[in-house]
């Protein structure tokens, strides 16, 4: 096999509560990525999408990422990649992650499949890197692995596979910038301890909530004290989107990643219809362009045999 082609999802990491450590994969929403073996050393990336992100393998994400595989290997041959990105840069829904992650796996599967899952997050974390700045790995993990991810360690990559029951996730993508170094900066370094026992006592609750499959514990645990105020403020329409969606019947929601895309649970599709149409009516009251979708959570970067 010299040619491949992989399906790698959207993410939302953090979960409000869980900040920096937890990310679920998204179904239906995926970057297309083929890569091609060939003999000539180095790396060739081409997009054919319309979000003109950069093709030297250097300052791309999955060029990063690749390259560090092929270090690992001493590979003395090279690849072309070409990206179809359908998940906009930027959005806080993983785009960068989605890049990272289909490029090493899609690598992986072509040479025999010499990494583990754990092996393939660690490249991917170089590549996004590279995005961000920072070393993380709460979109990374849910991409390789699948479903829902917690990161209790970055630096050995400590990563726990956790069962989730099933949920719609409704998102809203309130079509502004928001720099993820610019929202990193503003977080507080410093927590009062009885926001930190607030923070960990939610933390605990919606993993057991997730595990026990108890919609309600998930519900009540689904509150981040510490980050959400603060970036929140960066998000024109988050207090009424939030509001109107659990009047609406949605579980709970937030943040996702860094913004400014939000996120919201809901136990079955009505309610996730009716949290989209409260979604849709704050953004066209702000006479803000805004894309909805409503998903599910899903299986890690496959690959595509159609
Ligand atoms: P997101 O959460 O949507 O991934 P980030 O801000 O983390 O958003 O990452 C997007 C940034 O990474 C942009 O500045 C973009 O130019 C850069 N980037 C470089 N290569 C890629 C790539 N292959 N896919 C997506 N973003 C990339």
């Amino acid at each position: 096999m010299n040619t491949i082609t992989v399906k790698s999802p959207a993410s939302v990491a953090n979960l409000c509560c869980g900040f920096d450590i937890m990310g679920i994969a998204l179904s239906g929403l995926y970057d297309v990525m083929t890569l091609t073996k060939r003999e000539e050393k180095g790396i060739s990336i081409k997009h054919i999408d319309k979000y003109n992100l950069p093709e030297d393998p250097a300052q791309n994400v999955a060029g990063v990422a690749l390259q560090a595989m092929m270090d690992a290997l001493q590979y003395p041959n090279g690849f072309d990649v070409i990206i179809d990105k359908q998940i906009k840069p930027g959005s806080g829904i993983g785009s960068s992650a989605a890049s990272a992650t289909g490029i090493v796996v899609a690598a992986n599967e072509l040479l025999g499949k010499p990494f583990g899952k754990k092996e393939l997050v660690a490249f991917a974390m170089e590549g996004e890197a590279l995005a961000s700045g920072s070393r993380h790995a709460d979109n990374l993990a849910p991409c390789i692995y699948g479903g829902l991810t917690l990161i209790r360690d970055t630096a050995t990559l400590d990563i726990i596979e956790l069962p989730i029951p099933p949920m719609y996730v409704n998102i809203v993508h309130p079509q502004i910038e928001i720099k993820t170094s610019y929202a990193r900066q503003i977080l507080p370094k410093e927590v009062p301890l009885k926001s930190a026992i607030t923070q960990w006592a939610n933390v605990a609750g919606l993993i057991a909530g997730f595990i026990k499959a108890d919609y309600g514990l998930i519900s009540r645990s689904l509150i981040d004290v510490i980050v959400e105020p603060v970036r929140s403020k960066l998000i024109p329409g988050f207090d009424e989107v939030k509001k109107k969606s659990l009047e609406a019947g949605a579980l709970g929601g937030g943040i996702a990643g860094s913004g400014p895309s939000l996120f919201m649970f809901s136990e079955n599709i009505d309610v996730a219809k009716a949290v989209e149409a409260e979604m849709i009516k704050v953004y066209k009251s702000l006479n803000i362009e805004y894309k909805t979708y409503i998903t599910t959570i899903g299986e890690g970067v496959v690959v595509d045999n159609s």
